[in-house]
């Protein structure tokens, strides 16, 4: 669960990077940082904390040179501390290199342990520093293909930009399982993991990097590489539902668009009689449009959202989570007493946050409390770089729909289902395994999921998201 941003050949490659990571934070907020190239001449800039809180216009103006990558990083593999913070820097084959990584290798325990027996010293926890050690092993040539070599040995999801020497190069995993996009400001190009910062930069979006794409920039312009063919291509469909910011634009459609199909599909799935639909601000707003456009239901704003408190889930500390929802919003009771709501949220993941919601809206005088949630039960890790938390922290892997309901004390709870979460395209190329358990890439590093996998692939249920296991 990571942001990446990279600027090649601009006269203030750090203020774009920076500019684009403040429209990335929503997918982390942990830590950021920059690293910039002067003609291979490389400064960095590096903290725990949001974009706003680590730059100012003192350490921007010392990120000098034409290029720059940039990061936002929520951990997903590795500790929460400093020394994990990216953009990851080296020096390698006499040049320096920086390396800003979204996604998860699968199997960077196993090359881990492989590296150590081979003298390998690691300075972090993240799983984006084996990219560093196997590069230091790879058979002597060019870097490019130096850099193939540790694309075959790595095994899960990632996007990825470099720094290295004069040239910037940009990758995306086989699968294209994390997104990845590229994008035009007058002569520089950016790279980005959503769409959504060009508008702020003025920048013109091109097209998404394919996966299993390499992208080498030098002087004013670029070449493109195919690293691996891909067999099978998987998106992650939760950026979708839940991570990528509704403005963007990736895998090839609107993120605004898709979240409205799916509040139409729910609608025409989990039909309710009520008075009033209330969004979950901000994730749930454009399922609930839809929900209403296809129900007839009048949508009002019945929670209103304060701005100036982070999302509350992404809080390491779980302790800091649980009275967040309070400070984030507050139920409008002018809307809501007196009448039949339907709150709609895109998922659950602990319950936590859905049952103080529901709470919230009942004390502020709803007569009834129904939940529709527009992506179905969220009941298996994800092992490609998002936060989602271990199995038994799911509510869905040990609950019913109905034991979640009575949990989270609504009047009724009904999910989309996987069929009607893939309504709005017809290729079904995406990655669900959060929602089927269905793992698109072995969990090489898990043999505890690997074996419950396969377990649950063996049981048979033809619809897998209806599948209790
Ligand atoms: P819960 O009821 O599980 O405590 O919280 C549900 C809320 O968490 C939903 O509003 C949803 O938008 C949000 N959420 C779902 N998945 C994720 C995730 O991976 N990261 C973050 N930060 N929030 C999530
Ligand atoms: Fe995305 Fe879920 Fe697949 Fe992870 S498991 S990549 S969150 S669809
Ligand atoms: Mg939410």
């Amino acid at each position: 669960m990571c942001g990446i941003i990279g600027i090649h050949n601009h006269p203030e490659s750090a203020n774009l990077a920076y500019l684009c990571l403040y429209a990335l934070q929503h997918r982390g907020q942990e830590s950021a940082g920059i690293v910039s190239s002067d003609e291979g001449r490389f400064y960095q800039r590096k903290e725990m904390g949001l974009v706003a809180d680590v730059f100012d216009e003192r350490n921007l103006n010392e990120l000098k040179g034409k290029s720059a990558i940039g990061h936002v990083r929520y951990s997903t593999s590795g500790e929460s501390s400093i020394t994990n913070v990216q953009p990851l820097f080296a020096e390698l084959f006499g040049d320096n290199f920086s390396l800003a990584h979204n996604g998860n290798i699968t199997n960077a325990l196993k090359l881990r342990e492989e590296l150590k027996a081979d003298g390998a010293v690691f300075q972090t926890t993240s799983d984006s520093e084996v990219i560093i050690h196997l590069l230091v092993r790879s058979p002597e040539g060019k870097f490019e293909d130096r850099l193939k070599w540790v694309l075959e040995k790595i095994e899960g999801a990632y996007s990825i930009v470099i720094l290295k020497g004069t040239q910037m190069i940009a990758v995306r995993d086989p699968m294209g399982i994390r997104p990845l996009v590229l994008g035009q400001v007058k002569d520089s190009y950016v790279v980005a993991s959503e769409g959504s910062c060009f508008n702020l930069i003025d920048g013109l979006f091109l097209r998404e990097i394919a996966p299993g794409e390499m992208l080498i920039f030098e002087g004013m312009n670029y070449r493109s590489i195919e690293f691996k063919k891909p067999s099978r291509i998987r998106p992650c469909i939760f950026e979708y539902v839940y991570f990528a910011r509704p403005d963007s634009t990736i895998f090839g459609r609107s993120v605004y668009e898709v979240r409205k199909l799916c509040g139409r599909a729910l609608s025409q799935e989990k039909p309710v009689d009520a008075d009033v639909i209330v969004p979950v601000p901000d994730s749930g707003l454009p399922a609930a449009l839809g929900y209403a456009e296809a129900s007839g239901i009048p949508f009002e704003m019945g929670l209103i959202r304060s701005h100036y408190v982070g999302r509350t889930f992404i809080e390491p500390e779980s302790s800091i989570r649980h009275f967040g929802v309070k400070l984030k919003l507050s139920p409008l009771k002018e809307v809501i007493t007196g009448k039949r709501v339907i709150v709609i949220d895109d998922s659950i993941v602990r319950g936590t946050t859905s049952m103080k919601i529901v709470k919230m809206i009942r004390n502020a005088g709803a007569s009834e409390v129904h939940l529709r949630i527009s992506s179905p039960p969220t009941r298996w890790p994800c092992l490609y770089g998002i936060d989602t938390p271990n199995r038994d922290e799911l509510i869905a892997s040990s609950k019913s729909v109905e034991e979640i309901r009575d949990y989270v004390t609504a009047d009724s709870l009904e999910y989309l289902s996987i069929e009607g979460l893939k309504s709005f395209d017809s290729t079904g190329n995406y990655c669900d395994a959060c929602f089927s358990g269905d793992y698109p890439i072995q969990p090489t590093d898990r043999k505890d999921l690997r074996e419950k996998a396969k377990a649950h692939v063996a049981c048979g249920q033809k619809a897998k998201s209806a599948c209790g296991m």
